[in-house]
């Protein structure tokens, strides 16, 4: 686990599991198992935005999927206010929605298509009965300011409106119950350039106005330096660097992270950073590799690479890497 600042914590994951069973044709073959997240650990302060990024299938979505039990976690344990809330029943965990929201990449398909915005924000609010009935419109409104939208948008439907205003929409459901911790899994990944970056400002904005949480998913490395105060690096269910922005951006440590960094676009003509090309495909999270999971594909992989599985372990203050040869690697 990661030093505990002074900082107020709002999330622990503790080694944390998700197993997917793989069906067979045959009841003699042995169960195999896609391990997605595979003993995943990290924190969340209160009021940061942390972001997870790593390749496709390296467990990132699955992990907040995990950590707000939309999948039921195979094994370890999510401390939110110090409380494990993979032993909270139905009825509690009902209650507890309303502090973890979640925003998804498409908005369409995360909204109902039958139901206006009216409804879809009034249906947030009655089910956490957050705000009573009959303040509910002033509260609506009071959304639809916060992210943009005019109050002509309460009478439409989500097709009315751009994938920029739908996100907005996505928002403004979210923000509706008063959450403390909202995980956007890819939340702006659908959308244009010029409209990325309305959405994360805004939700900067609301972040401050509200002190919000964030657990950003993504892909985008652009993105993720945006936004982020911390970032997690994920490859095949496993943490492999987990740093304070600056310090992952400008001293990555794990040959993982410095192949991601390295396929950024640089804004300067005159400038070309030097290119890592992994080789390979990210093997299957069915039959992951020995040791060190990246040892297929790291050009600085040894025998012991092979064998022995690194653990993440602190090389700086706040900033920990799972290489065995970190240190020398990259100073
Ligand atoms: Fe590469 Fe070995 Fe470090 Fe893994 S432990 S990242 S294989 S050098």
């Amino acid at each position: 686990m990661q030093t505990v600042e002074k900082k107020k914590l709002l999330l622990e994951v503790d080694h944390l599991k998700q197993y997917f069973p793989v069906k067979t044709d045959s009841v003699f073959k042995p169960k195999n198992y896609v391990k997605a997240v595979d003993d995943v650990s990290f924190h969340l302060y209160e009021g940061e935005t942390l972001s997870i990024v790593g390749e496709s299938g390296c467990g990132k979505s699955t992990t907040g999927r995990a950590i707000l039990r939309l999948d039921e976690p195979t094994d370890g344990k999510v401390l939110y206010s110090g409380q494990n809330i993979l032993d909270f029943n139905k009825k509690e965990m009902r209650k507890l929605r309303g502090d973890l929201q979640v925003i998804f990449q498409d908005p369409f398909a995360s909204l109902n298509p039958r139901q206006t915005v009216k409804q879809i924000l009034n249906e947030a609010m009655a089910i956490q009965q957050v705000v009573p009935k009959e303040k509910r419109m002033e509260r609506m409104l009071e959304l639809l300011g916060y992210v943009g939208l005019p109050e002509e948008a309460l009478d439409r439907y989500p097709h009315e409106f751009s994938g920029g205003q739908r996100q907005r929409i996505g928002i403004a459901r979210a923000l509706a119950v008063n959450p403390k911790l909202i995980i956007c899994d890819e939340a702006v990944s659908a959308l244009d350039v010029s409209i990325q970056a309305q959405i994360l400002n805004l939700l900067k904005k609301l972040q401050n106005q509200f002190q919000l949480t964030f657990l950003f998913i993504s892909h985008d490395l652009s993105v993720v330096r945006h936004i982020s105060d911390r970032v997690m690096v994920m490859y095949l269910g496993k943490v492999v660097e987990i740093a304070e922005k600056k310090a992952l951006f400008d001293s990555p440590h794990h040959p993982y992270t410095k192949a991601l960094l390295s396929s950024i676009p640089v804004p300067n003509p005159t400038y070309s950073r030097e290119k890592v090309i992994l080789k390979g495909d990210v093997p299957s999270p069915i039959d992951p590799p020995s040791g060190c999971r990246f040892h297929t594909r790291c050009p600085f992989a040894t025998e012991r690479c092979k064998i022995e599985e690194p653990a993440l372990r602190e090389i700086n203050k706040n900033h920990y890497v799972s290489c065995h040869f970190a240190e020398q690697l990259f100073q």
